[in-house]
């Protein structure tokens, strides 16, 4: 019998025939050849690089190529690919069986440590991803105060639930998509979108529907637009408003959930003397897995004790709380200790700083936010030196971002293949891994730089102003 898996030709680091060869097989029986768009690179152009294997901060390609990754599978891999402690329970709970249909305990020392790390949540329910925890959430938000409307942000991203792909952020930013066909105007009708960190727009909104809305659902700090936090006090007026109109606030801390902080974005927030008082639901992912499908959403007892069996909210799933994904969330949160998050917050000053000095040295406008540990770059003069919503992110510039890119990917950096995404390093970036990103950095800002002066220029000569051309 022949393999009909083995690589047509010998490995060649370096090359990308092997990511060629899979892109085209997949793309025959998978639309795009990827199974979530932004992976296929389109923003960017070139070939996605199908990839191999993955240890520590190190990713290795169908070609044998090996990059620093700093995606981190989008934000799971808070201690790096592969955690040889995580691997060992995984193997050792799986050995046990793969899903029993029936309640474990292993879910409940999960919730267990969620409500440890983030006491507002007093109750939640496990769920397979992102998705399921906001659309869970909205539903619960709605049988619980018997009103239909939600409010979201511009160029927030709440995966891809019906009523929350209005102007969203992610895949949709990278695409430029306002919504979806398929979504029905009936569920975009109930969805009210709000430029972010704007005061007066969402004093507005509430003023206008106020008796309508079942919450407010918001990243606790942005990161599907580029890394975009909070203004300081709009966090408090999220929660003033949404309070004083008998609506609920949901923090969505998918990315942010036991990545920023031990407790995530809303615990950071906490720190602050001026502090909100706590959202009422909260939805985590990524991190709580570890890199396999393990999900939340959670928060105010008395909120959760409307979902069945309890109340009449229903939500159920047959892997929910899978044990194989749970051990691995489980196994990842209590390996996540103080130290793990020092590393990964002096890994994002260094890598964030080295960014900016790199785009000054070239002098391309850019700006660098940070939300803890994430952090992204916007080549855009942005508004007082910010990017503070959606309309600003928006007006990057994206040329000189592909070519920063694959500028990067040449010199061995695997980033976002987007510039509406967050950046994420690893407690597993140790000095080698850094010093490569440290190397790559001024040799693609000069790229970036070679893009955006080529495009002025053959604007000029073409007698269109810069910015107009393409
Ligand atoms: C990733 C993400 C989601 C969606 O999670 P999936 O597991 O991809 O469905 C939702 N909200 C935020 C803030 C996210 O970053």
């Amino acid at each position: 019998m022949t393999d009909t898996h083995a690589p047509p030709v010998a490995r060649t680091p370096g090359t990308t025939a092997h990511s060629e060869a899979l892109l085209a097989r997949g793309s025959a029986v998978v639309p795009g050849g990827v199974n979530s768009p932004v992976r296929a690179f389109r923003a960017v152009g070139g070939t996605p690089r199908f990839m191999a294997s993955a240890r520590g901060p190190w990713l290795t390609d169908a070609d044998g190529t090996r990059y620093v990754d700093l995606v981190c599978s989008w934000g799971p891999m808070l201690l790096g690919h592969t955690h040889p402690d995580v691997l060992e329970a995984v193997r050792r709970v799986a050995g046990d069986g793969f899903s029993f249909g029936a309640p474990t305990e292993l879910e409940v020392e999960l919730a267990e440590e969620v409500v440890r790390r983030v006491p507002a949540v007093q109750m939640l329910r496990l769920v397979n991803s992102g998705t399921e925890a906001t659309m869970s959430a909205v539903r619960l938000a709605r049988g619980f105060t018997g009103r239909p409307a939600v409010v979201k942000f511009a160029g927030h991203y709440h995966g891809h639930v019906d009523a929350l792909l209005a102007q969203a952020g992610s895949g949709l930013a990278t695409f430029g998509l306002p919504s979806s066909p398929g979504i029905t105007g009936a569920s975009a009708a109930d969805t009210l979108v709000v430029p972010y960190n704007d005061e007066a727009a969402l004093r507005a909104v509430f003023a206008e529907h106020g008796d309508r809305i079942a919450c407010l659902i918001t990243e606790a700090a942005a990161g599907n637009m580029g890394v975009v936090p909070p203004r300081p006090g709009f966090a408090r007026l999220m929660r003033e408003l949404t309070a004083a109109h008998g609506a609920l606030l949901v923090y969505d801390e998918v990315m942010t959930g036991f990545r920023v902080s031990p407790g995530g974005w809303h615990a950071l927030e906490q720190a602050d003397a001026a502090a909100p008082a706590a959202p009422d639901l909260f939805t985590f992912g990524k991190v709580l897995g570890g890199g396999f499908p393990v999900a939340a959403f959670g928060g105010r007892a008395d909120v959760m004790e409307h979902l069945a069996p309890l109340g009449p909210v229903y939500q159920a799933g047959t892997l929910s709380g899978n044990p194989v994904a749970v051990t691995a969330g489980l196994t990842t949160l209590r390996l996540a200790d103080a130290a793990v998050y020092a590393r990964v917050d002096e890994v994002a000053a260094t890598v964030s700083g080295a960014v900016d000095e790199a785009f000054d040295a070239v002098g391309l406008p850019h700006v660098v936010q940070r939300a803890g540990s994430m952090f992204s770059v916007f080549l855009t003069e942005g508004v007082d030196g910010r990017v503070d919503d959606y309309g600003t992110a928006r007006t990057q510039d994206e040329a000189a971002f592909r070519a920063f890119f694959h500028a990067m990917l040449d010199e061995g950096v695997h980033l976002p293949p987007s510039a509406f995404e967050s950046w994420f390093v690893s407690a597993s970036h140790g000095d080698e891994a850094v010093g490569q990103v440290l190397a790559a950095l001024p040799v693609a800002a000069r790229a970036a730089a070679e893009a955006a002066e080529g495009r002025a220029g053959s604007a000029a000569a073409a007698g269109t102003p810069p910015g107009e051309g393409t």
